[in-house]
């Protein structure tokens, strides 16, 4: 006899744990779309409120609907306070398209005693578009430059990326493979910072000199010691010294680029004269060369990056310029510019 109250008594715990399982459960007030191909992601809440939950369907549904043609990716997130007579609805809404970004914040509310909608869908907040990779938008009529650095990364790199960052400026790094062991951490803050980081090869030798699984070998061991730290493979290329012919283009699996203004500063060491170097005849479209391994080349960024702005030039990546002149990238192809 004891035994079976024992079991019983068991048994009734049992289910009232399962009870208040299931109403937990049923506590959490949030649903979830996902649609994976599309890239898109909605979290919304749930009220239990036929009217609410019918114009929130309603109005979530055309952001389901737009599939990829409108947007690359779409996330939705929100927030509400639930009062005692209404609640407070906030919206959170992320759109992409062409790397360009639309933040969108929208408010509701709800009075839920008499099941209406008291405050529709109103706009709280529309951040201004901006590019992900430049971190402002760029105008495609506007002028726009190249800055290239080779042969790094060393200490000067920092202080340039210090002066990139300070005027909101990018710029590609053509990475020497000796360079990067000992300086991951620079190379990691260029790729965060959204400059470009482009392969230079690994020992910086003489192309015409080297076999051609020496070649390769160089660019993949480059490939291979840049992506471990940023998690994304260089897609250009700038062969040492620049050296091309049809041996080396038929070698490159990506585009090949060049330059068609050579500041010299490997040569002058003087801020002053590689800033005239590089403004002097400065056109749209044109593609700098320079070396962010000399402190002249850093300090010439502060004579060279105030001017170019204020002559209303954006300072973009390689890749930024090509894609925003829409020239077409093949690989083993040379580009020194893009006028
Ligand atoms: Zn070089």
């Amino acid at each position: 006899m004891k035994k079976n109250i024992f079991i019983i008594l068991i048994s009734t715990l049992f289910i009232l744990m399962l009870i208040y399982l299931y109403d937990e459960k049923e506590d959490i007030l949030n649903k979830e779309y996902r649609d994976y191909k599309n890239n898109i992601s909605i979290d919304y809440p749930y009220f239990n409120n036929i009217v609410i939950d019918n114009y929130l369907n309603d109005y979530l549904e055309p952001f389901i609907e737009q599939g990829n043609d409108l947007i690359d990716l779409l996330f939705i997130d929100y927030d509400y306070e639930e009062l005692d007579d209404r609640i407070e609805l906030i919206l959170y809404i992320y759109q992409e398209k062409d790397n360009v970004v639309q933040k969108e914040i929208r408010r509701m509310e709800f009075d839920v005693i008499n099941s209406v909608v008291l405050e529709n869908n109103k706009v709280v907040d529309v951040s201004v578009e901006y590019d992900i990779y430049k971190g402002q938008i760029i105008e495609e009529d506007q002028p726009m430059v190249a800055l290239t650095f080779d042969d790094g990364p060393n200490h000067n790199t920092s202080r340039i990326l210090d002066i990139l960052e300070k005027y909101n400026v990018k710029g590609t790094f053509f990475i020497l493979g000796t360079n990067i062991e000992g300086n991951e951490k620079i190379i990691k803050r260029m790729h965060e910072l959204g400059m470009e980081i482009g392969n230079h090869m690994y020992s910086h030798k003489l192309l015409t000199k080297l076999e051609d699984d020496k070649i390769t070998t160089e660019i993949k061991t480059v490939d291979k010691l840049i992506f471990d730290i940023t998690n994304n493979n260089p897609t250009l290329i700038r062969p040492s010294y620049g050296t091309i012919n049809k041996r080396i283009k038929s070698l490159m699996d990506r585009p090949i680029i060049i330059w068609n203004v050579d500041t010299l500063d490997w040569k002058y060491h003087n801020s002053k004269k590689i800033a005239n170097r590089a403004l002097k005849n400065i056109d749209d479209g044109d593609i700098i060369l320079m070396h962010d391994i000399y402190r002249a080349t850093a300090n010439s960024l502060e004579i060279i990056i105030p001017k170019l702005l204020e002559d209303g030039y954006q300072l973009v990546t390689v890749s930024e310029l090509l894609y925003y002149k829409e020239i077409d990238l093949e690989k083993g192809r040379v580009y020194s510019n893009a006028n």
